[in-house]
C-alpha cells in the first residue's frame, strides 16, 4: 500500500495515527537542527517534520537530500502541530516522520509549483505536466470534471442517450476548413474529422434513437483567433418528434441546473429575443445584457441638418455611458483613438456630453443645437451627467465598431461581474449570409437547418431575408450553445443545398448518404450544441478556455510540449500515397 492516506486528509482526530503518506516534495525548510516538508499531492499539503531529538540519524540525512519536486514516501506518526496554520485544512496536524522513501528524484522544475508562479505561459505549456500540478490548473480541471457530470447527470435523466460517432469521416460543413487524414488503404482519398456530429446525430434520429446526446471533440481547421482551439469539446445533442420550444425548454433546463448545482445561483426564465432586435439594440448578435448601454438609432433625428458625415451614413447610432460627462477632453480624444483602431475600425466618434444642469454640450455644435441633442439623449436614452458615444457609416460596420466600443467600455466600468448570469436565447436567425467577398449566400448556421414555414419560396426573390428556425443561447455576451430545427426531407435538403450553390452531381456525392436516409422515413427533429470549454469557462468566471483544456494548443495551433505538428519521414508519406519529398519541398 503506497497510502493510508492522502496529504488533505489528516486532522487533530488523527493524532497518534500511524500513516504512510505519498507525494510530491512542495518545501523544504531546513533549520540543521529541523527540517520541515510540505507534501503535496492532488488533494492538498500536509506537513512532515524531522527531528534531531526524534528521527534517527540516517532518515536525517536523508531528509537533508530532498528537493524541490522529488516523489516521496514516508510512515510516521501524526501529532498536533505548536503553531498551527490556519490556511490549510491539514494544518492543525503535522507528521513525525519515522521512514522516508525517495520514489524518484526531480529536476528543478523551470517555474514555480505555486498558485502565483514565476513562469510565464510558454514555459508553462511545454511543461504542462508540472503546470497541472499548480492548484488554479488542477483546479479548474476537477472544476470541469463536475460540470460535464451534471451534464451527463441531467441529460441522462431527461432520456437522452450518449452515443459516440465516428471521428474518421466526409466533410461536415460547419463553415471551416477540414482537418484531413490520408488513407493508406484507399490511394488518394481522405478521411476529414469531424467539424461536428452533425449529419451523424441526424441519421440516429432517423436510426430512432431518438433522445441523443454526446460530449464530443470536433475539428476546425481555422486561422486561430485568440483563444480558439483548433480541437475543441461540444455538448452536441439532437431530438425527434421536437419543435423549437421543446429544445429551448430542455436546454434552459440544462443550463439552468448547472448554474443551480455548479455556481448555486438561481436564474428566471431566460428572456428571448430576436435577432433583428440583437442587432438593432447592441449590434451583436450574442449581447452581454448584464448592463444597458442598448444603442439609439438617430438618423431620423441626425440627418436633417448640414452634417455630411451623418447624412451619407448608412446608420447613425449612439449609446449613453453612464456619467461620462465628467470624462476630460483628454479622456475623449483616447476613446476616439481607440474606436479608431485597425482592430475597430471607425473613422471618427461624434460625443454630447449631458450636463447636470440639462445642458449638452457636443463635438458637432456647429450643426445641431439644443433641441436635436436633447432627441439624441432621448433615443439612446442618455440621462444628466451621461456620454452620448456616436458612431456612423455603413450599417453592419457600424454596428460591429459600437459593439466593440459598448463592450469595451462596460469592461472599464466594471460592469462585466464574472459573478453575475444573464442567460439570453437569439432566435429567428436568417437562414443565409451574404458572403461580402465572393458576392455568394451560404448558411448562416449550416446547411442543414430548415427555413421557418413557408420561407422557402422566398429562397429565389429574397435570400437574404429568409428566416431560419435556428437559435442560439448566449451567456454573458458569449455563444454558448446553438442550434436548429432540420430539413428532413429530401426535396428541401435539395433546393436548401442548391442555393448554397452545390451542383447537383456535387450535393449528392457529398450529402447524398443524408439525402437517402431521409428517403427511409425520416422522424422530424432538431438539436443544437453547446461549446463546452466556453461554458466551463464562464461558469468558472474566467475568460481564457486554455485554462480549462488539460493539453491545449497555442495560438498558432501548435501543442509546444509534444512538439506538434511535426513533419513525418518520407517512408511514412509514401506509405500513405503522399508523394511529397520534403527534401525537395
Ligand atoms: N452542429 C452544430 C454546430 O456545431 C450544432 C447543431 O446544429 O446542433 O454548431
Amino acid at each position: 500500500m503506497y497510502r493510508s492516506h492522502t496529504n488533505g486528509e489528516l486532522r487533530l482526530a488523527n493524532v497518534n495515527n500511524e500513516v504512510t503518506l505519498a507525494g510530491w516534495v512542495q518545501k523544504v525548510r531546513d533549520k540543521g537542527f529541523m527540517i520541515w516538508v510540505d507534501l503535496r499531492d492532488r488533494y492538498g499539503i500536509t506537513q512532515l517534520i524531522f527531528d534531531e531529538e526524534r528521527t534517527p540519524k540516517e532518515i536525517m540525512e536523508q531528509a537533508k537530500s530532498l528537493g524541490r519536486e522529488f516523489v516521496i514516501q514516508v510512515k510516521g506518526t501524526v501529532i498536533e502541530r505548536q503553531s498551527k496554520n490556519k490556511n490549510i485544512e491539514t494544518g492543525e496536524v503535522e507528521i513525525l516522520v519515522s521512514q522516508l522513501t525517495i520514489l524518484n528524484k526531480s529536476l528543478t522544475p523551470p517555474f514555480t509549483i505555486e498558485d502565483d508562479t514565476d513562469g510565464g505561459e510558454d514555459i508553462r505549456m511545454k511543461y504542462r505536466y508540472l503546470d497541472i500540478r499548480r492548484n488554479p490548473v488542477k483546479d479548474n480541471l476537477i472544476f470541469r470534471h463536475k460540470v460535464t457530470m451534471e451534464v451527463r447527470k441531467y441529460l441522462s435523466e431527461e432520456g437522452f442517450i450518449e452515443v459516440e460517432t465516428p471521428y474518421l469521416i466526409k466533410s461536415t460543413p460547419e463553415g471551416a476548413r477540414d482537418f484531413v487524414v490520408p488513407s493508406r488503404m484507399n490511394e488518394g482519398q481522405f478521411y476529414a474529422l469531424p467539424q461536428s456530429p452533425q449529419t451523424f446525430k441526424q441519421l440516429l434520429m432517423v436510426g430512432g434513437m431518438d433522445k441523443y446526446f454526446q460530449i464530443v471533440k470536433c475539428f476546425r481547421d481555422e486561422d486561430l483567433r485568440a483563444d480558439r482551439q483548433p480541437e475543441f469539446t461540444q455538448i452536441d445533442c439532437e431530438m425527434a418528434f421536437i419543435e423549437q420550444e421543446d429544445i429551448l425548454t430542455i436546454f434552459e433546463g440544462l443550463t439552468r441546473h448547472l448554474l443551480k448545482e455548479i455556481n448555486e445561483v438561481e436564474v428566471a426564465k431566460f428572456p428571448r429575443m430576436l435577432y433583428d432586435d440583437a442587432m438593432r439594440l447592441y449590434g451583436n448578435d450574442k449581447p452581454d445584457i448584464r448592463f444597458g448601454m442598448e444603442f439609439g438609432e438617430l438618423n431620423e433625428v441626425a440627418q436633417h441638418k448640414d452634417f455630411k458625415v451623418f447624412n451619407s451614413a448608412e446608420l447613425v447610432v449612439g449609446i449613453a455611458v453612464p456619467n461620462g460627462a465628467s470624462y476630460t477632453r483628454k479622456e475623449i480624444d483616447k476613446l476616439i483613438d481607440w474606436v479608431r483602431r485597425p482592430q475597430v475600425g471607425a473613422l471618427g466618434m461624434v460625443y454630447v456630453k449631458c450636463n447636470d444642469d440639462g445642458t449638452y454640450k457636443s463635438s458637432v455644435d456647429k450643426f445641431y443645437n439644443q433641441d436635436d441633442l436633447a432627441k439624441w439623449a432621448e433615443k439612446t436614452g442618455a440621462k444628466s451627467g451621461d456620454l452620448i458615444c456616436i458612431l456612423s457609416g455603413e450599417t453592419n460596420k457600424v454596428r460591429a465598431q459600437l459593439s466593440a466600443l459598448r463592450m469595451e467600455l462596460a469592461e472599464r466600468l466594471g460592469l462585466r461581474n464574472p459573478k453575475v448570469f444573464a442567460p439570453l436565447w437569439i432566435v429567428d436567425f436568417p437562414l443565409l449570409e451574404l458572403d461580402e467577398e465572393t458576392g455568394h449566400y451560404h448558411a448562416m448556421h449550416h446547411p442543414f437547418t430548415s427555413p421557418k414555414p413557408g420561407q422557402l419560396e422566398l429562397l429565389d426573390s429574397k435570400p437574404g431575408e429568409v428566416k431560419a428556425n435556428a437559435y442560439d443561447l448566449v451567456l454573458n455576451g458569449n455563444e454558448i450553445g446553438g442550434g436548429s430545427i432540420r430539413i428532413h426531407d429530401k426535396k428541401t435538403q435539395e433546393i436548401m443545398l442548391r442555393h448554397l450553390g452545390f451542383s447537383d452531381e456535387d450535393a449528392k456525392a457529398q450529402f447524398g448518404f443524408l439525402m437517402d436516409a431521409f428517403e427511409y422515413g425520416a422522424p422530424p427533429h432538431g438539436g443544437l450544441a453547446f461549446g463546452l470549454d466556453r461554458l466551463v469557462s464562464i461558469l468558472g468566471g474566467q475568460e481564457t478556455i486554455r485554462d480549462f483544456i488539460a493539453f491545449p494548443k497555442n495560438n498558432s495551433g501548435r501543442d509546444v510540449m509534444i512538439d506538434a505538428p511535426a513533419p513525418i519521414d518520407n517512408e511514412q508519406l509514401t506509405e500513405l500515397n503522399l508523394k511529397l519529398d520534403l527534401k525537395t519541398n
